[in-house]
């Protein structure tokens, strides 16, 4: 039983009211605006607005703090949706429900009355501050530290990387509070941190893709954190409060490959019909139509896996396994799916005018975020050969 994923139910009838809804708005109000917003790498405030109006900053906070409560089938749908269209504004909520996550999992009440009900609004945005400069994978590695200091501690080192790290306004922040306990994971602890003195961010990193969302540097100068910060109230748990969320995340991740590799798939189809060599749309030549057969199958696959890791989430299990498979499976689907797309294209395909190519630069993120695929498939490895032991 896993006791992260609490068993949430969702009518069908309201699950499809919603789909319909962002369906319409991606139509009318994202398609028509991505390319321009992606190429200026521009901040898409009306974008954001409006789906704050839909509560996807709460879209998995549980109803009592003000959120959506969705179950993580619904989720993954509607970020499947988006993902085919612009992937870069999921990872806007997407972030941001990864902190309130962390607070309404291992917060202590108070944290949770104080917290929940702004996030869940959107009234307030942030995202989760774990990578550094030196350490990503080995997130034990990290030297940010925090000291107590009477009532409250003293944090000071960087991090880079953060997603709504510009835009946002607090952050769920992992540091040392015991840089020499071994193993290393036990001297780790997880803090809301809000932007204030001594908490200044660096300007925008500059990317391949995943244009629009901020991804920035913070530099943490004696900045000053009241002592009732510290999530759950106790030291030494933050490596397993911030890895707590990995399942919802690499679910979220899967999803997002599936929007792209769909997404490729979709845009790659109707060119095909479309453009004529030989007298004849090149849908019709075997060449193309192997390229489809290999897309149409990948982004089915890669849906079903991540419906199936969202379902067992759903259902209250252990699915540290099958999400595993859905992040890797549908991030590799998203990145061949958008190369071939991009060869169907021909020249189109490497032309700023044509949708393709902003989804083979967003591709490849899919395959670093919430544990790159290396690691993806050690993980999947020792849990599958951990569930096959020999007796
Ligand atoms: C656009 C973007 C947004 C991001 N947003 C956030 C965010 O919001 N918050 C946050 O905290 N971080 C964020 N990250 C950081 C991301 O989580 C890290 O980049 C990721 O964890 C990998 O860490 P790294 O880049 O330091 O690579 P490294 O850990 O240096 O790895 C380099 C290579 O070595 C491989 N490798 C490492 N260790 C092993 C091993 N033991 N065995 C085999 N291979 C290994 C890796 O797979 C990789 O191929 C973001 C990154 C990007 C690009």
């Amino acid at each position: 039983m896993n006791e992260l994923s609490p068993i949430r139910n969702f009518d069908l009838a309201d699950e499809t009211l919603l789909l319909d809804t962002i369906d319409r708005w991606l139509e009318k109000e994202v398609r028509p605006v991505v390319k321009d917003h992606d190429h200026d790498d521009r901040w898409p405030a009306e974008i954001v607005e409006q789906m704050r109006e839909f509560g996807l900053f709460g879209a998995t906070v549980s109803p009592e703090y003000g959120g959506l409560g969705l179950p993580a089938v619904t989720y993954a749908r509607i970020v499947m949706r988006i993902s085919s269209v612009w992937m870069a504004i999921t990872g806007i909520f997407n972030s941001h429900l990864m902190l309130a996550l962390a607070i309404e999992k291992f917060g202590t009440p108070e944290q949770k009355r104080t917290w929940l009900p702004k996030l869940a609004s959107g009234e307030i945005r942030g995202g989760l501050a774990l990578t550094e400069p030196d350490a990503g994978t080995d997130l034990q590695g990290i030297r940010m530290t925090a000291r107590r200091d009477g009532d409250s501690y003293v944090i000071n080192g960087t991090k880079t990387w953060i997603s709504n790290g510009i835009q946002g306004s607090v952050f769920a922040l992992l540091v040392k509070t015991n840089p020499a306990a071994e193993p290393r994971y036990k001297g780790m602890s997880l803090f809301i941190a809000p932007k204030g003195p001594g908490f200044t961010t660096g300007k925008k990193l500059e990317k391949l893709g995943y244009k629009s969302i901020d991804s920035a540097e913070m530099v943490f100068d004696n900045y000053r954190v009241p002592g009732d910060h510290l999530i759950g109230g106790e030291e030494g748990r933050g490596f397993l409060q911030a890895t707590g969320g990995l399942e919802l995340g690499r679910i979220n991740v899967a999803a997002r490959g599936v929007g792209i590799a769909e997404g490729a798939l979709a845009l790659s189809t109707e060119y095909a019909q479309i453009r004529k060599t030989f007298g004849k749309p090149i849908a019709e030549h075997q060449a193309i139509q192997l390229k489809l057969g290999e897309m149409a199958t990948r982004a089915r696959a890669a849906r079903l896996l991540t419906l199936d890791a969202a379902a067992a989430f759903d259902r209250g299990e252990r699915c540290d396994l099958e999400a595993g498979m859905a992040k890797y499976f549908a991030s590799e689907a998203a990145l061949e799916n958008s190369t071939e797309g991009l060869r169907i294209h021909g020249a189109y395909g490497y032309s700023k005018e044509y949708d393709i190519e902003r989804l083979y630069r967003d591709a490849p993120l899919t395959c670093i975020g919430e544990g790159t695929n290396e690691m993806q498939r050690m993980i999947i490895a020792k849990q599958w050969i951990k569930r096959n032991k020999v007796t």
